[in-house]
């Protein structure tokens, strides 16, 4: 990748369609590369890890308009500190979590936006629910009145080829209509979060309406 990064930025965004929200993957990346994506017009930014997010933001404070995205696994005794950081939590991957959020998140004036992170299949190595205990839990989420859930997020197993990545994210997508016919109070299905620097563009033509990606833009994380 020899281009810079507003370049590399410029092509995907042109060869996304505009309703996609390119999040620009900032974990381990400097804020030096992120203040250049921010230049280029990236407002959109996620991180997976706590304290890495909180030297960032301190650093990047006089940039105005970001939206911080959380995309790693949360643990419980970091969930206040998430909702202090982060507008938008990808990766809110179990019943308990989505509760702990629910309830911390009136007592700090916040109302984060959520997707709930799904395994269409079994992946040891990721978090997230297996559809059938999603759809068991949807009526308990739907109870979170504190929380805007907006929809699902993804990640494929490695090792899949592009047909059953395309696979993965139809199921996906399907799930979320799925859910939505189902008339819940607050939970929406407006949202996927799916499609990496691989697989972003099968994921686009599966219905993702936000992509997140870090390596084509950035460049190897170290
Ligand atoms: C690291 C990460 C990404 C970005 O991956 P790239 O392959 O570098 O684009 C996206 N989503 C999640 C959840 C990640 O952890």
């Amino acid at each position: 990748m020899t281009n810079s990064i507003s370049e590399r930025i410029a092509n995907i965004r042109a060869s996304l369609p505009p309703s996609v929200r390119l999040i620009a993957v900032s974990k381990q990346v400097p804020t030096e590369l992120m203040r250049e994506a921010y230049s280029a017009g990236i407002r959109d930014f996620a991180e997976n890890r706590i304290q890495e997010a909180t030297s960032k933001q301190t650093q990047m404070q006089d940039l105005p308009g970001i939206t911080w995205h959380f995309i790693g696994h949360l643990q419980s005794n970091k969930a206040k500190k998430a909702l202090e950081l982060f507008n938008w939590i990808h990766s809110v991957d179990n019943l308990h979590i989505a509760q702990r959020l629910d309830t911390l998140a009136p007592q700090m004036g916040v109302s984060p936006q959520i997707c709930l992170q799904v395994k269409i299949l079994p992946d040891p190595h990721k978090s997230g629910w297996m559809i059938p205990e999603l759809l068991t839990d949807l009526a308990a989420l739907d109870q979170c009145k504190n929380l805007q859930i907006q929809g699902l997020m993804t990640i494929p197993p490695r090792g899949l080829d592009d047909e059953e990545i395309l696979h993965l994210f139809h199921r996906t997508y399907q799930l979320a209509q799925e859910i939505a016919s189902q008339n819940w109070h607050r939970l929406k299905m407006q949202h996927l979060s799916m499609g990496m620097s691989g697989d972003y563009q099968l994921a686009v033509s599966a219905g993702a309406t936000m992509v997140r990606l870090g390596t084509i833009l950035f460049g190897q994380r170290a």
